[in-house]
């Protein structure tokens, strides 16, 4: 397998994949690839950093779209709203 790429990242820490053998792939990946370990807790930090802003600050979801979160922030961010 590929390293797993940012959005399914982001898809895995906002519960997006939930089909077994997708969910499966990525996580066993994760598990033995060092590169894609350090990146899932990057992403991991930034999903509850993100989500934190949103319920305490009531932070616009917009603004970090400079950053890099890709689609499905938005609709996660949106959900939250
Ligand atoms: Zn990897």
């Amino acid at each position: 397998m590929a390293h797993v790429s940012d959005h399914d990242l982001e898809r895995y820490h906002l519960g997006m994949i939930f089909k077994e053998p997708e969910l499966a792939a990525l996580e066993e990946h994760v598990l033995v690839c060092p590169a894609c370990a350090v990146r899932a807790d990057e992403t991991q930090d930034y999903v509850d950093a993100v989500r934190a802003a949103i319920v305490v600050g009531r932070y616009d979801y917009r603004v970090a779209s400079g950053v890099g979160p890709s689609q499905s922030w938005h609709r996660a961010a949106t959900g939250l709203i």
